[in-house]
């Protein structure tokens, strides 16, 4: 007998349940996250004499983080759902998600290959509807980077000879917390640039894994530019800092409820092992000398990337300066992170960078720095986030990395002036400037010379830009704070390289640039 025909035999309210009995939704696997759903409506209409659609309402309620059993003025996040939906096939699905946000989440049909529902899928915020073309659909916030993609990253970045692997300790409920030590083994450690870099705190903050995962693509590449920095830095680094947070799908927090960002001035007894394990691995290293550089991963609700920059009255002039900088450099063409999208804030002791910062002072720069879920610059007609521009916005962050720690490369090489007329420049130290080093300089007169040189330079061509020296402010002109090409010099022979600028009365010299083509 036809199933349209039973219907129409049975009581109403059984062809309704009938219906419901189709869908199901769980979240019983890595990473997987949901409070709870209902089927709030479902109905079958025809579509045509000879079709018809079945049509389902789902409420999807995202799981809190347990109470922070710390910080227990602070409201649990929901951010994070991702759940599973089977007997979906050709029906059409209606979703409203609540306690948390659906701007053009993603869906999946296997769990590893995800695409973002389209903007005609999403018109209204927090309500998806689409037709499925398979029965199980996986629906995430954010492209998942689960605890496992981690584990097997690490194995592949281990095979190279000059990536170390160790386990550092684990977690409140036993996972594996590892750090990467990447630097050329044959040259040795001591006076070589140090750099820190952890991510995934928050576990709810997917992009911010795979723009970690990008750059440190970048940092273990087979490159001139990563062969150079390998070879006059010594990194660490710690993706995924919250193993439990990751593997159990929660948001903020850990396992237990508690935000492990914001414990790092309290005793022992007050946070979680996660933090301990990484405030011994930091002291370790820093008693042989302290880091140059800090980078903590996050990813934010805003529609832009940024850095929190900690402002000069919690700290000093000079170090917003160098924070600029960093920010500046990686902005990069700008298409990703761009001046208006920096964002503020006082430094605080109870975040990693405080910890730090009381430290250390200015001898590291400590920062975080955030990727977005949705599009950049606050532009939707713009590039979405994606795998693919993280990736870009990857490289833009090893080239900042590069350049703020001033590598003294074969392919990419900084050059600050190597001798003036002092009668004709003036020597410049202001703290509200971005600049490279100590000092920049101002030309006193009209067509005062400026020589940049290096003792050797592989023959060939290279692109020029030079520094524009703007304000360490909150925003800047578009030529400011930023590389500016001059045009291309033709090294004819390796050998030494010698280049000169001229500059009218006022204008300013800083560092150069060479890009070899
Ligand atoms: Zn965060």
């Amino acid at each position: 007998m036809p199933k349209t025909l039973i219907c129409m035999l049975l009581p109403t309210l059984f062809c309704s349940s009938f219906l419901f009995s189709q869908v199901r939704v769980s979240s019983e696997f890595e990473s997987g996250s949901l409070g709870k759903y209902e089927i709030i409506d479902s109905s079958k209409v025809k579509i045509s004499d000879k079709d018809s659609l079945k049509i389902y309402s789902v409420n999807i309620f995202s799981r809190f983080d347990p109470l922070n059993p710390i910080d227990t003025a602070l409201a649990p996040s929901a951010r994070w759902y991702y759940f599973k939906m089977t007997g979906v096939k050709g029906k059409q699905i209606f979703l409203n998600i609540k306690n948390s946000e659906a701007i053009r989440p993603f869906y999946s049909y296997d769990g590893i290959n995800f695409k973002r529902f389209d903007a005609s899928e999403n018109i209204n915020r927090n309500q998806v509807f689409k037709i499925f073309q398979k029965d199980t659909v996986y629906i995430s916030h954010y492209i998942p980077y689960t605890y496992s993609r981690n584990q097997s990253k690490i194995r592949e970045w281990a095979q190279k000879p000059f990536v170390k692997v160790e386990e550092i300790g684990k977690s409140q409920n036993g996972l594996a917390v590892d750090m990467l030590t990447i630097t050329d083994t044959s040259i040795p450690d001591k006076g070589k640039k140090r750099v820190w870099i952890h991510g995934r705190s928050h576990p709810s903050e997917q992009p911010a894994n795979w723009h970690l995962e990008a750059l440190i693509n970048n940092i273990v590449a087979d490159t001139p530019e990563a062969r150079d920095m390998r070879r006059e830095t010594v990194f660490y680094i710690v993706p995924m800092i919250n193993p439990d947070g990751v593997a159990g799908g929660y948001s903020r927090s850990t396992s237990t409820g508690v935000n492990i960002e914001i414990n790092w001035d309290r005793p022992d007894s007050l946070t979680m092992p996660e933090v301990k394990l990484l405030k011994k691995k930091i002291s370790q290293l820093t008693a042989e000398a302290p880091f140059d550089l800090l980078l903590n991963m996050h990813s934010q609700i805003a529609n832009s990337a940024t850095y929190w920059i900690h402002t000069a009255k919690s700290t000093s002039g000079r170090f917003l300066g160098k924070q600029i900088l960093l920010s500046s450099l990686t902005m990069g063409d700008r298409n990703y992170y761009a001046p208006g999208d920096q964002s503020f804030s006082d430094m605080g002791s109870r975040y990693p960078e405080g910890w730090i910062w009381n430290q250390f002072g200015e001898k590291t720069v400590p920062i975080t720095f955030e990727t977005p879920y949705t599009f950049f610059t606050n532009n939707p007609a713009g590039e979405w986030v994606s795998t693919e521009s993280l990736s870009a916005l990857g490289l833009n962050s090893f080239n900042a990395v590069y350049d703020f720690l001033k590598i003294d490369g074969n392919s990419r090489i900084i050059l600050e002036p190597a001798k003036f007329s002092k009668r004709r420049w003036e020597n410049i130290s202001d703290s509200s400037k971005v600049f490279f080093g100590d000092n920049f300089l101002k030309s006193k007169k009209e067509k005062s010379k400026i020589y940049f040189s290096k003792p050797y330079l592989e023959k060939g061509n290279y692109k020029l830009f030079v520094w524009f020296v703007g304000p360490a402010g909150t925003t800047f002109d578009e030529h400011e704070n930023r590389w500016i090409k001059a045009g291309i010099v033709n090294q004819k022979n390796s050998g030494k390289f010698k280049w000169k600028g001229v500059a009218q009365s006022g204008e300013t010299a800083d560092a150069i640039l060479l890009i070899k083509e």
